[in-house]
């Protein structure tokens, strides 16, 4: 009896609770801010060195506005970076061997996201309720569900790129998985934006350039371009038709190009005049060309959203030719003649980069050295929205890109 008035007497409190409180819900609801925007622009393997003369040149002038209204550095990488390796990190603030995806083959099979042994932010954003749109991020093939949409990118694989590894199918070409999350988009996409490629064009075999050096250069270059106007058209239609509060789109066309056409000098590692004298300025014109992609990007944002550009590794010029595995990953039949490389055993050696500006966010701020790594990516977008970083998270909120860091790690 006593224990049955017990709870009989703490359901009425209970009650009585919930009706004193409901008042304050309602109010607590009809004020509550809305969820911040955040649109993350990645570029594989951008690499300062290159960038910094053409932001002197004034040949970027989009990045310069985001640099001059927001924070920017070096961005410190895992071990032998690579782009699934990197941006499965980026994902999950875990280290690849918690992760899972420690490469482009992992157990003889190409990376996918069945793969991925820890939970990836579009999933976390999804259960909070946050509305999510990727398109062209690495290492998203096959795409998962999530609360607005997906596109994969990088490693999806298709006809005439039956292992996903650095080709390029079409989005009707696509075998193997799903590219697009929901089903209904993909007929929606062919039918708007066209059958654009997922990923970027295969590099030349050393076979194919022997002989006609110029001319398969320039085809190459002008293919590129062309994919990265279709992914450009694509991010415009998905930015107009289907905004999202978390959106991530991404480019990789940009280290693929540093790979063979780097522009360097006769003593490095590798040289041919054949090559390499060709077209010195087709590297440093991919970061003009996404300079572009980026202002067109930008047209989708107002000063109430965060913008956040992010690479995951740099690229530097070869210092030695490795005896067991000449290319490494580096191009599919393992012929290209790569010149540039970022796999090196130490990250630090090919830095990623970081750019952000967004409300709170403080103007016209350089991080030094390695204050920010790609594992803080995720713990900090997951910080604007309010959300308390999951324990197996690495990483920590850059909370020294906030203007009052205090409050911001307050209210982590
Ligand atoms: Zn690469």
């Amino acid at each position: 009896m006593v224990s049955r008035l017990f709870v009989m007497k703490s359901l009425n409190l209970i009650l009585l609770l919930t009706l004193f409180s409901l008042p304050l819900l309602g109010q607590a609801q009809s004020t509550a801010k809305p969820k911040p925007r955040v649109v993350v622009v990645g570029v594989n393997g951008m690499e300062l060195d290159v960038i910094r003369p053409l932001l002197l040149q004034g040949k970027m002038p989009n990045l310069s506005s985001v640099i001059k209204k927001g924070a920017y550095g070096k961005l410190r990488t895992v071990s032998a970076p690579n782009c699934p390796r990197v941006y499965s990190t980026l994902f999950t603030s875990t280290k690849p061997e918690e992760h899972g995806v420690s490469g482009f083959i992992v157990g003889g099979i190409t990376a996918n996201t069945n793969m991925l042994k820890q939970e990836p932010i579009w999933s976390v954003l999804s259960k909070e309720g946050v509305t999510v749109g990727m398109a062209n991020v690495p290492a998203t093939f096959p795409v998962m569900p999530v609360n607005g949409f997906m596109i994969s990118g990088m490693l999806t694989r298709g006809k005439n790129c039956e292992d996903g590894v650095l080709c390029a199918p079409k989005l009707s070409e696509v075998q193997g998985g799903d590219a697009v999350y929901p089903a209904t988009l993909k007929t929606e996409l062919l039918k708007n934006v066209g059958d654009f490629y997922i990923d970027c064009e295969r590099m030349p075999a050393a076979a194919d350039l022997k002989g006609h050096e110029t001319e398969v250069i320039d085809a190459w270059l002008s293919k590129v371009q062309l994919i990265r106007d279709q992914q450009t058209q694509l991010f415009d239609y998905l930015l107009d038709h289907h905004p999202t509060q978390f959106t991530w789109l991404a480019q990789s066309c940009e280290d693929r190009t540093g790979h063979w056409l780097y522009p360097i000098a006769p003593y490095h590692a590798g040289y041919n005049p054949k090559i390499n004298s060709v077209r010195p300025d087709a590297f440093p014109n991919q970061y003009v060309a996404f300079d572009k992609v980026l202002g067109e990007i930008l047209k989708h944002t107002d000063d109430n959203t965060y913008v956040i550009i992010v690479s995951d590794h740099g690229i530097k010029p070869l210092r030695e030719f490795e005896e067991t595995d000449p290319h490494a990953h580096m191009d599919h039949e393992k012929t290209t003649p790569v010149i540039a490389k970022h796999d090196f055993a130490d990250g630090d050696d090919v830095p990623g980069s970081f750019f952000a500006m967004g409300p709170g966010i403080k103007h016209d701020l350089r991080l030094m050295g390695f204050e920010a790594s790609v594992y803080d990516l995720a713990p900090t977008i997951l910080h604007l929205y309010g959300i308390e970083q999951p324990v197996q998270m690495r990483g920590h909120v850059l909370s020294e890109i906030f203007e009052n860091s205090d409050k911001a790690i307050a209210k982590k």
